[in-house]
């Protein structure tokens, strides 16, 4: 049986925070893989 698009990436785990695990839901911003917190603390790191 085939599956529509829809129903294949409600099946996708939800996109997690790489530092902390919270659940991302910037869907469209694929590459981000840090929740806002971890994403400002390593920018604040790499200054
Ligand atoms: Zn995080």
């Amino acid at each position: 049986m085939m599956m529509s698009s829809v129903e294949f990436f409600r099946n996708l785990p939800p996109k997690q925070c790489t530092k902390c695990g919270n659940t991302l839901d910037e869907m469209h911003e694929s590459y981000i893989q840090k929740c806002d917190e971890c994403e400002q603390e390593s920018r604040v790191a790499n200054l």
